[in-house]
């Protein structure tokens, strides 16, 4: 590509400093998420995307559980709604994000939100779901809508169709290969969180910690990045992806640490907006 992977920054202080909110926001004017993922038995990781998307500010997120279960979408979490009709993926104003707790069951959702999403986020189940599909790979390349993909390294390696030690031995070259064949922005998560996408200087991210090697912390970072991304449809995709990746990783470099208080310090970051 134009950029050689050797070109790349060290994200500094810049990417954590969160975004003012304006005095007339409302609900509406926030953007929503909707959440599709949480096969059964991976409910959990559903919940805990979608809890950090309204932590992170979306006016609106809808969880569309996989599971089927009956109740709430997240009965300690009364805030979040269970997708309906609405809203449509399609709406400018969502950000769709697939694949966490996905399981297999995500690949027959994919061909729709590859399709018609204004916006979308793939993790996890999704990701691995379009490794091992010619036809979703071709469905994710023909997008024009923007699209964030956020591997961790064994997920990038099928996607690249390599081993985790190649992935390992150039994160740089790994992540910038990703966002050209898919034509999207990527976070290559792990120590030194890799922020590529086409046409733009790899960023790395300096921030982050073993403490955040626990289930479920990936899972926050992709609701956390759609719920940045719900208010503001405009901003550049590859600068909003290196602050999520930032300030997750600054919440994310003290023990004790699980999932759900990972939430709970990324919220308290807020307060400085
Ligand atoms: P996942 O593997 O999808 O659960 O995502 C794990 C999250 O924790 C990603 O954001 C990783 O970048 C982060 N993470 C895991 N282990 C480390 C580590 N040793 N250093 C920094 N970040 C890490
Ligand atoms: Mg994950």
């Amino acid at each position: 590509g134009a950029h050689h992977p050797a070109d790349a920054e060290l994200l500094g202080d810049d990417a954590l400093r969160p975004m003012p909110r304006d005095a007339t926001a409302h609900k509406g004017s926030q953007g929503s998420v909707r959440v599709v993922g949480g096969a059964a038995g991976m409910e959990g990781a559903a919940r805990l995307a979608a809890r950090a998307a309204l932590a992170a500010g979306a006016g609106r997120v809808y969880l569309d559980a996989l599971s089927n279960a009956p109740g709430p979408a997240d009965p300690a979490w009364p805030e979040l709604m269970r997708a309906g009709a609405e809203p449509a993926v399609a709406q400018p104003g969502v950000v769709t994000l697939a694949g966490c707790g996905g399981g297999a069951a995500i690949a027959t959702h994919l061909p729709g939100l590859l399709a018609q999403a204004a916006r979308l986020v793939l993790d996890a189940d999704a990701l691995n779901a379009v490794a091992g599909s010619a036809a979703l790979t071709s469905a994710l390349q023909a997008r024009t809508q923007p699209t964030v993909l956020t591997p961790h390294p064994l997920e990038a390696a099928r996607l690249l169709g390599c081993t985790v030690p190649e992935i390992q031995a150039d994160r740089l070259r790994a992540a910038q290969n990703l966002a050209e064949r898919y034509g999207c922005s990527v976070v290559l998560k792990g120590s030194g969180s890799v922020i590529a996408s086409p046409g733009h200087r790899l960023g790395v991210c300096p921030r982050g910690s073993a403490a955040l090697a626990s289930a479920g912390t990936g899972d926050v970072l992709a609701g956390w990045l759609a719920g940045l991304w719900a208010p503001e449809p405009e901003a550049d995709l590859h600068a909003l992806c290196g602050r999520a990746v930032s300030q997750h990783g600054a919440a994310g470099e003290a023990l004790p640490l699980r999932a759900s208080t990972l939430i709970e310090r990324l919220s308290a970051t807020l307060g400085a907006a």
